[in-house]
């Protein structure tokens, strides 16, 4: 999507995958095969590009930083993608920086995991420090004795686990944000994701909630991002209280799953304002240019050619419904959960979108609706 985008402003992108066939690879300029996590992939890549910039946080770090002590233009900052990709240090990062979240402890034990529930009450959630996505990092213990199946599905200590106070939000919320490399930072409008198994499976925009409540969660997104280096769009995440309060719930430093919806609802998408942040280009109006937008994700339910007629049939309801726009990323293969598409309905009526979007995605609509 980074690379349709960057089309329209003939900007080249070369892309660093190591599947040969990933979906970038019909759309970029340039396709390396090659590791992400690969010091020497990574330098050999750099070398032919003017600026680099991730869509992924779990990268080699140390080679980024190598890379940049060289000159190396990096957008957004090594030292920002090295608080991220550690959940923990990102919490320690952000409540340093005074924004508010939920209460969380390093576990490297169970007396530690035993204190954090004791300090924390249950439910209780484990999170992995690192290599964390689509809810893949995280357990739920219910109570003490649940500790140490929680620990154990996590892959245990080694794999580095911080356990984090229950957030007992009534929404999920999020603002994509923007930074320039002159400072400037604009917000896209809060937005309402609703996951399903831990996985981002609609997303609402704008947020059907109190424009105070949307002013607060916009606040605050600012300050997260205001605290990190570099430029970019970043995606955050928050939790809204039963009494109003939103917390940060994580940052992601790149184009993200919540802000999809731009691509037909904004004036400029997040992707084409992650290349114009990037390449230090003036920033568009992250407006919403419709009043309503509905993304929703096309998940692998099945495997083969069972799971493809089940979201094909999907997408063919999408095509005959005005204002609804399909999106497939052409991965080699359907897995379970898996994310292969989304399909986004915009209009000038929110309970018309949601209606429309009833009518392509039946009762998996979220119960608020
Ligand atoms: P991921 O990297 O997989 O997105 P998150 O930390 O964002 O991991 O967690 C995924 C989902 O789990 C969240 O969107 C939310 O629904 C739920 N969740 C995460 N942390 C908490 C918490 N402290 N309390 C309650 N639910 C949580
Ligand atoms: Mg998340």
């Amino acid at each position: 999507m980074l690379c349709q985008a960057a089309s329209c402003m003939a900007v080249k992108v070369a892309v660093l995958d190591p599947e040969k066939e990933c979906p970038a690879s019909s759309l970029a300029y340039r396709h390396v095969v090659g590791s992400f996590r690969d010091v020497n992939a990574v330098r050999e890549f750099a070398k032919q590009c003017d600026v680099l910039t991730v869509e992924i946080e779990h990268v080699d770090v140390e080679a980024l930083d190598e890379l940049e002590k060289e000159g190396v233009d990096i957008e957004p900052k090594p030292s920002t993608i090295r608080i991220i990709q550690d959940k923990y240090l990102q919490k320690v990062h952000f409540k340093r920086h005074g924004v508010a979240l939920a209460d969380f402890k390093e576990v490297t034990n169970f007396e530690d995991a035993e204190e954090a529930g004791n300090t924390f009450g249950y439910p209780l959630m484990i999170k992995s420090r690192c290599l964390a996505y689509d809810g893949r990092g995280n357990a739920v213990a219910h109570n003490k004795e649940d500790l140490h199946k929680a620990v154990s599905s996590l892959g245990g200590f080694e794999r580095g686990l911080y356990a984090e106070k229950w957030a007992p939000f009534v929404k999920e919320l999020s603002v994509m944000v923007v930074r320039g490399r002159d400072g400037a930072l604009l917000c896209f409008p809060t937005v309402e994701t609703a996951h399903k198994d831990n996985i981002c499976h609609t997303v609402e925009a704008p947020a059907q909630i109190r424009k105070d409540i949307s002013d607060a969660a916009v606040m605050l997104a600012r300050e997260a991002v205001g605290s990190l280096q570099g430029a970019g769009v970043f995606g955050v995440e928050l939790f809204l209280l039963a009494d109003g309060q939103v917390l940060l719930n994580e940052v992601a430093p790149r184009p993200h799953n919540s802000g999809h919806y731009t691509i037909e609802a904004c004036y400029t998408s997040q992707f084409e304002q992650h290349l114009r942040a990037v390449l230090g280009l003036p920033l568009g109006d992250p407006a919403m240019k419709v009043r309503s937008a509905i993304m929703y994700n096309l998940l692998g339910e099945d495997e083969g050619d069972a799971g493809l007629t089940i979201l094909q049939n999907k997408m063919r309801k999408a095509l005959s419904i005005p204002g609804a726009t399909v999106h497939w990323y052409g991965k080699s293969e359907i897995k379970r959960k898996r994310k292969m598409g989304h399909i986004t309905l915009v209009g000038e009526d929110p309970l018309l979108v949601r209606t429309k979007m009833q009518e392509i995605i039946g009762n998996e609509s979220p119960s608020s609706w």
